[in-house]
């Protein structure tokens, strides 16, 4: 179950459970979706990142957890931000990359980039360790 605030055009604001976030497209797209308070079915959601509540999934319910999860988060954003400024982006050649770094003791540069499960798991089994930070897209904020 995703729990929503939603805001209508004139500013009412007012919770409402979906079971995912498809329900609430549909219903948005057939207008479906309609102020407690007017009526109108001009209502968006107001948070980006919903609440998710389930009887695995409830931790979000304890602020002080919820208030570690922030932290974490603005950690893991200060990686991100070190890792950007020292680190040679290099997308999906990463794994050709690594192994030259690897394999070629010349070369000495700081990489970031992405590898599928399979090249990761090849790049172990060469003995390469990788270290991978749980990256947090701008457009999740
Ligand atoms: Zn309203």
């Amino acid at each position: 179950m995703i729990k929503y605030l939603l805001k209508c055009v004139y500013k009412h604001e007012f919770e409402s459970w979906f079971s995912n976030s498809i329900e609430y497209d549909k219903l948005k797209k057939r207008n479906l979706i309609e102020c407690i308070f007017c009526k109108s079915t001009e209502v968006e959601k107001t948070i980006m990142s919903p609440y998710v509540v389930g009887e695995k999934n409830n931790r979000f319910n304890n602020i002080p957890e919820k208030r570690k999860f922030i932290k974490i988060k603005k950690d893991l954003k200060k990686i991100q931000k070190f890792v950007e400024k020292n680190f040679e982006y290099v997308g999906e050649k990463f794994a050709r990359e690594v192994r030259e770094i690897y394999y070629d003791n010349k070369k000495n540069k700081n990489i970031y980039g992405t590898v599928s499960s399979k090249e990761k798991q090849e790049l172990e089994d060469e003995g390469i360790e990788l270290a991978s930070i749980p990256w947090i897209k701008d457009k999740e904020n």
